[in-house]
């Protein structure tokens, strides 16, 4: 069938060929004014939800399975064709589910994050996906446990208890538009290989990393581009044994913890690969991080490449570029492995992410920003939803005698919209706060906040500043989430 041949057939079938869809029929003109296209305007058909969450990523998937269990009806929406987001395509390992306490001497061990993602954390370890909390032997002074995954199991297991939830996963579905009804979001646009639609809900959470929900609904942000981006490599068929034995002859490694790694327990997990002299000084040039964890034998899980872009984070073309950038890093980290890294002559690229990750996109206003201050005095909110005790700083940044900041409910809600909550990297202004409120358990901690307060709001049919905080604290609390007594 040739293009012309295509289109007769397709009107034939009553479905447009340009500017619409089957789910959505274009009315009115289509023409171009001066150097624009105007496009035809659109009835797009309705989805009704209670709780919409954007972004099916570390926060988002936590927020779309709190809001699920309060019993609301939700929708998940996701551009790739799976769940987890950064946390199956980042780097080295979960930080943290429990404070720092062995570099304070005396300071009691406690699993400060609780709740959802640990939950997630039992499934993978049924599913033999997960290190377990592996206590650090060497470089406690910069986290206390190592809990590293399968990552791609780790998408499997987060997709099958969203399914289990009654969630609706909307996978290959990009977040494109917002509907707005003065400050208050009346539904999402979202675009798929099923159509444009409109997606209506009471109450919104913004996971998506970018902010791109916030950015639609007209919310107040910035671009900081204060960060490299990195698409990490999954690089296989490698002796782990070999390696960590040539470094122990070589002065050893400065991260060191044991857990579970191929079904079997006490087995190296975590180390610091830094081999130095050649490879070390090839390896700067890529930006290229030697840290390694792994929960299987032959596998290094992250090997990381970075590069800072310059320009935007948020514009496609200089997002192009790095992209390109990041993949021929990518090809010659492989080859420093194989050039220098006992164990390593034979590997190969056995995953990457299907796109550079950010470690922060869009920074979005919400009615308080947590300060650097806050952080590392430990302080603690009369509206906390959660508590938090790493710092991916630390030893230079370190939260105070090894205990825990709280997380303040007004940080999560997005300034000047009525009923939008938003978690994971896109809050915190501060570099040096959002190097402990970026980490993934704490986007995590957050979406199990969000999740919850979106549906006792959808419930109330109340806005987010109008929910009692006693309210969300006891469904917090019921929900398995830790608050310092
Ligand atoms: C290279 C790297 C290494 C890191 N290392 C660590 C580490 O070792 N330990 C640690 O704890 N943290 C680490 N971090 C930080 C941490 O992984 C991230 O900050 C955290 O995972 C972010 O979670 P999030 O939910 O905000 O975003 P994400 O997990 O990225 O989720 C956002 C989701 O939204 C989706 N999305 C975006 N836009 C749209 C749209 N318009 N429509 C639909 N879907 C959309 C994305 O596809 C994605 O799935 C690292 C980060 C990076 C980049």
């Amino acid at each position: 069938m040739n293009r012309r041949d295509f289109h007769k057939h397709m009107v034939m079938l009553g479905i447009g060929v340009q500017g619409s869809s089957a789910m959505g029929k274009s009315t009115g003109e289509r023409k171009q004014v001066g150097s624009y296209y105007q496009e035809p305007s659109k009835k797009l058909p309705i989805r009704k939800f209670d709780v919409v969450v954007a972004g099916a990523g570390t926060a988002g998937v936590v927020a779309a399975l709190a809001a699920a269990k309060q019993g609301a009806k939700t929708m998940l929406i996701e551009r790739k064709g799976y769940t987890g987001g950064t946390v199956t395509e980042g780097g080295t390992a979960l930080h943290s589910f429990y404070n720092l306490w062995k570099a304070f001497p005396g300071v009691k061990k406690r699993q400060v994050v609780r709740g959802i993602p640990q939950q997630i954390i039992d499934r993978l370890m049924a599913a033999g996906a997960c290190s377990g909390h592996a206590e650090m032997v060497r470089g406690y002074n910069y986290d206390s446990v190592c809990t590293a995954i399968d990552t791609e199991l780790y998408k499997l297991v987060t997709m099958q208890m969203l399914d289990e939830a009654g969630v609706f996963i909307a996978v290959n579905t990009l977040l494109t538009g917002a509907i707005m009804d003065g400050s208050r979001i009346r539904g999402a646009i979202v675009d798929s290989r099923s159509g444009r639609e409109a997606i209506y809900a009471r109450a919104f959470v913004d996971c998506s990393a970018y902010g791109d929900l916030a950015a639609f609904a007209g919310a107040d942000y910035k671009v900081p581009n204060d960060y490299a981006c990195c698409n990490s490599i999954g690089l296989a068929n490698v002796d782990l044994d070999g390696y960590v034995a040539h470094l122990d002859a070589h002065g050893g490694s400065n991260q060191l913890a044991y857990g579970v790694r191929s079904g079997q327990p006490g087995k190296v997990v975590r180390f610091n690969g830094g081999l130095g002299g050649e490879f070390q000084k090839e390896a700067r040039k890529i930006g290229m991080s030697s840290m390694i964890t792994t929960v299987h034998d032959n596998y290094l899980m992250f090997v990381k490449c970075n590069f800072k872009v310059p320009g935007s984070v948020i514009n496609r073309d200089d997002m192009a570029k790095a992209e390109l950038e990041v993949r021929k890093r990518q090809a010659k980290a492989v080859e420093l492995f194989r050039k220098y890294v006992p164990g390593c002559k034979k590997a190969f690229m056995a995953r990457t992410s299907p796109t550079l990750n950010i470690r922060r996109g869009r920074l979005i206003t919400c009615d308080y920003d947590i300060s650097h201050e806050d952080v590392i005095e430990a302080r603690h909110f009369d509206d906390e939803v959660m508590v938090y005790g790493f710092h991916d700083s630390a030893p230079r940044y370190q939260i105070k005698n090894g205990g825990t900041y709280g997380f303040p409910y007004r940080a999560l809600r997005v300034a000047g919209i009525e009923n939008l909550l938003a978690s994971g990297m896109l809050i915190t202004s501060d570099h040096r706060a959002h190097m402990s409120t970026r980490n993934t358990v704490c986007c995590m901690g957050q979406g199990q906040a969000s999740g919850t307060a979106a549906a006792l709001c959808a419930a109330k049919n109340c806005g987010t500043r109008e929910l009692k905080y006693a309210n969300l604290r006891e469904a917090l609390e019921k929900g398995g989430v830790y608050f310092e007594s």
